[in-house]
């Protein structure tokens, strides 16, 4: 006889997120409808301009119907402005090419390794510096986890593993569970770190199975979830960061500063504001990696301090990110 646990019986189905994930939306035109915009279609670039559209129908029912302008939806559309050449912006911004360590290791700070766990997203952000990086077989999750766990078997000092990606909450949980058993045996790594935007833009991804293999982790944990607009948060996400935190995990954002979507104080602080409301702490502004089309979302390094007074004028300081770039062989994000 199978007896229903409490918690099943209470619990009112959640859509299977895998199922939620595939509904997508992918076509730029059924985008533009679905948000009453369908007059725009003509002035779309070919091809999503080299990088697929894609992104999850409840998200896009956060956008604001008939507005062009609507911070949502710019970050997914494909725009013709991707398509112009600027100089400076290149395929791989950040130099990770240079800094693999083992099969989907990144190692280029002190005490702290990144694994590209995964190289899916939920949703394709169009300033991602993911639209031209060759995932390919550099996902740490490929080989069983192997090379990657034997990097850091080899070396004490990590003392943080950082799942980023892609998305490294795409990964079924049974293999988080696996990396979770080859982390057991080395003491030295004592926080676990995860990178995603799931919690935000697809929120049913934090189920049950997932939040067990959290609140069952014997290591401290930290999520960084990316959001870079109030919009972005609704009561989905807001449960979503309830039960993260109840399964023992710290919550920080980190957004991308971008014209014409958040790069005015109020819109900034706001986010804080909406983002502490759920639970979440800001950590980071990243000014934009200069990624080849995306020269369109740049806010220059003036105008980014000047909103970074403001910001500082208005909020409490710890609802103010820090503002940073990344650049290729400095030990740390850079501060601003
Ligand atoms: C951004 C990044 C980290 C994390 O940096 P923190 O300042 O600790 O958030 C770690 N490793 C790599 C390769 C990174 O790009
Ligand atoms: S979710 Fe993150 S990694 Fe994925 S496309 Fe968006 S910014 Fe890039």
């Amino acid at each position: 006889m199978i007896t229903a646990s409490p918690h099943l019986r209470l619990s009112s189905p959640v859509p299977d997120w895998r199922a939620l994930w595939r509904d997508a939306i992918t076509d730029a035109g059924e985008l533009l409808h679905a948000v009453g915009l369908g007059e725009l279609a003509d002035r779309l670039p070919p091809g999503d301009a080299g990088f697929a559209l894609r992104v999850p129908r409840g998200f896009v029912a956060r956008m604001r119907r008939n507005d062009r302008n609507d911070p949502l939806l710019l970050q997914v559309l494909p725009q013709l402005a991707e398509l112009e050449e600027v100089p400076g912006f290149v395929i791989d911004a950040v130099g990770d090419m240079g800094s693999r360590a083992a099969q989907g290791v990144l190692h280029k700070y002190q005490g702290r390794a990144l694994l590209v766990a995964s190289g899916s997203c939920a949703i394709n952000c169009r300033y991602c510096f993911r639209r031209h990086f060759p995932y390919g077989d550099e996902m740490a999750a490929a080989g069983q986890w192997r090379q990657a766990l034997e990097h850091l078997r080899q070396d004490d000092s990590i003392s943080e593993l950082i799942l980023s990606g892609g998305d490294p909450l795409a990964l079924a949980t049974g293999k988080l569970e696996e990396l979770s058993r080859g982390l057991a045996e080395l003491p030295h790594v004592t926080r676990l770190r995860i990178h995603s935007r799931l919690p935000v833009v697809l929120p049913e991804r934090i189920d049950t199975a997932l939040l067990a293999w959290l609140a069952e982790l014997p290591l401290q944990k930290v999520m960084v979830l990316h959001a870079n607009h109030a919009n972005e948060i609704d009561a989905g996400v807001d449960a979503a960061c309830a039960a993260l935190r109840e399964a023992g995990v710290t919550l920080l954002n980190q957004s991308v500063l971008l014209r014409g979507i958040n790069d005015d104080a109020g819109t900034l602080a706001e986010l804080s504001e909406r983002l502490f409301a759920a639970g979440v702490l800001p950590y980071y502004l990243h000014q934009l990696d200069r990624v080849r089309g995306t020269a369109h979302f740049e806010v220059d390094d003036s105008g980014a301090l000047a909103l970074m007074d403001t910001l500082r004028a208005r909020l409490p300081g710890y609802l103010v990110p820090k503002l940073v770039r990344e650049v290729a062989g400095d030990a740390s994000k850079r501060p601003l």
